[in-house]
């Protein structure tokens, strides 16, 4: 997603989902109840255990989604499957008027989106109206590909023979989403599958579910014929596996960590179910002698902050020149201690707002602690955000961090920056590949044949020079090693939901 670029040209437009208007109009965040998303109806929720929402600014309860039951979920695979022939013969450029219609729906509604995000995943306020807006432009994005999917036709070995090579829809997707930017991932999935011609069912994330509710009000005025978009909440040890288990499924397209990932692999292999799988990171930057300082020290800071550091594709780990080490550290350290953070509903300043909860809190701050007990030294931060109630962890600046402890291995996910030194590029990139996540990475230098060699060295799915890493919608999102199998967005992440059909014609 760029977040220097999408600017939210809709953000001041009024809200006009009634279900979010009064409560925000009146301050009032009254506990709501959502419903699943079945065959083109809000389905009533079964009466057993919910799922409750909380506001991780302040721990409180916002709202409550169904914990979902494999009864449930049948029914939602029973319709996705029901609406996909007649889907699958519309021309492509009809299957893509209902997304342009959701995009338009998405902008009329940004600001009441942007501030359901806000309040229940936590991140700041332009940030999610950025990501409200980019949802909608990605779904005219995809809805652009109508006109350009494309087969082959293939000279035969044979006299009077044409093959030809035909991308046809794969049936029935599955759609298991994380909570870091949990509207966009909607649009990710759904998106390229529905244009190529398949149904979906998705299952947002436990955290987040609410955001993808509000999605369905739009499919359900937008035009889209029941049963190709279908959502149903709950969690993931029962619904999520149950989803990527199921003989119906055609593909499970699955964003979340790569432990759950493996899971789902594991689930979908009892039917051979195609899996596209987009897992975690840990991005190193890379910092030359001859860089821009400040420009690296600026952008690997905005890397560890936004959405709290709860990113997958943003600088995990640094690795700076040791000539550059007290000029990068200094400004870095200034710009983390700088960063204003809070609850950003109530104060729309602040830089960075909560961690999603308490034990994605925990989670960091038992990485800092054994860092910090191992060696590394805590320039900055490394404890609780002061006097809040919510789950805030101060923006953390960590030196001398050694390759083999955890903070520079794992994915920190948080705002936690870990730094350690290198004396040539040989070095620097040899630190950068020993790792078991590939999905993207970062240098800063002003010599090219130093970026060139990093181009072709450098063992990642993307790699950034001198600039911050958010992806292009019309790029390829696709992590090597245990970052993932499979892409997202552009030409090839839409073809990922596309099989092919090769036809042997004797005329
Ligand atoms: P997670 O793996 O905990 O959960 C993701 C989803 O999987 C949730 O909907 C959850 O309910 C479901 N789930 C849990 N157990 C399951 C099971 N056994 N079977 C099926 N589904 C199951 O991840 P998260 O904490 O929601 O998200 C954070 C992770 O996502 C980070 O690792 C981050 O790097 C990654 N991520 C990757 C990308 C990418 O494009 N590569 C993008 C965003 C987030």
């Amino acid at each position: 997603m760029d977040t220097r670029t999408s600017i939210a040209p809709h953000a001041t437009e009024i809200c006009t989902l009634p279900f979010l208007v009064p409560d925000y109009v009146n301050g009032d965040f009254a506990v709501r109840e959502y419903h699943n998303f079945i065959d083109g109806a809000f389905a009533p929720s079964p009466k057993g255990d919910r799922i409750i929402v909380t506001n991780p600014s302040t721990g409180e309860a916002i709202a409550t989604a169904p914990e979902s039951t494999a009864a449930d979920l049948d029914r939602a695979l029973e319709a996705a499957t029901a609406a996909g022939p007649a889907w699958a013969r519309l021309p492509a450029i009809q299957r893509a008027a209902p997304l342009r219609a959701i995009a338009r729906l998405i902008r009329e509604n940004a600001e009441a989106l942007a501030r359901l995000i806000t309040e229940e995943q936590g991140k700041i306020l332009p940030l999610a109206r950025i990501e409200v807006n980019f949802t909608a432009d990605y779904m005219d994005y995809m809805a652009e590909w109508a006109r350009r999917i494309e087969g082959e036709i293939i000279e035969s070995d044979r006299a009077n023979e044409t093959i030809f090579l035909f991308r046809q829809p794969i049936g029935v997707i599955g759609g298991i989403l994380p909570w870091n930017f949990p509207f966009f991932l909607i649009a990710r999935k759904a998106a390229p599958a529905l244009v190529c011609g398949n149904t979906i069912v998705i299952k947002p994330s436990e955290e987040t579910p609410c955001n993808a509710h509000e999605f369905c009000r739009l499919v359900e005025r937008a035009g889209l014929p029941k049963g190709v978009f279908n959502l149903i909440s709950g969690r993931g040890s029962t619904v999520g596996n149950a989803l990527a288990s199921s003989e119906k499924l055609g593909m499970v397209s699955f964003t979340g960590s790569v432990e759950t990932g493996s899971r789902v692999m594991a689930a979908a292999s009892k039917n051979v179910t195609k899996v596209n799988l987009e897992l975690g990171g840990k991005a190193p930057a890379i910092v030359l002698a001859d860089a821009d300082i400040a420009l690296a020290a600026r952008a690997i800071r905005d890397s560890r902050v936004i959405n709290t550091g709860q990113v997958c594709n943003c600088a995990e780990r640094i690795y700076v020149h040791e000539r550059v080490k007290d000029e990068f550290v200094g400004r870095l350290v200034t710009e983390m201690r700088r960063t204003k953070y809070g609850n950003p509903l109530l104060d729309e300043n602040v830089e960075m707002g909560p961690l999603i909860n308490e034990a994605g809190f925990r989670k960091v701050d038992a990485m800092v602690k054994e860092a910090i007990a191992g060696g590394a030294e805590a320039l900055t931060g490394a404890r609780r955000g002061e006097g809040r109630n919510g789950f805030f962890y101060e923006p953390t600046v960590l030196l001398n961090c050694r390759h083999e402890m955890p903070v520079m291995r794992r994915e920190i996910f948080g705002p936690v920056a870990p730094v350690a030194t290198f004396s040539d590029l040989d070095e620097a990139i040899a630190l950068a590949n020993d790792c078991e996540f590939g999905l993207t990475s970062s240098i800063y230098t002003s010599d090219i044949r130093a970026a060139m060699r990093a181009c072709h060295e450098i063992r990642f799915g993307e790699t950034y020079i001198n600039r911050e890493n958010f992806e292009a919608m019309q790029g390829f999102h696709a992590g090597w090693r245990k970052s993932g199998i499979g892409g997202a967005d552009g030409k090839h992440g839409l073809y990922e939901f596309l099989q092919t059909h090769v036809v042997y014609m004797q005329h």
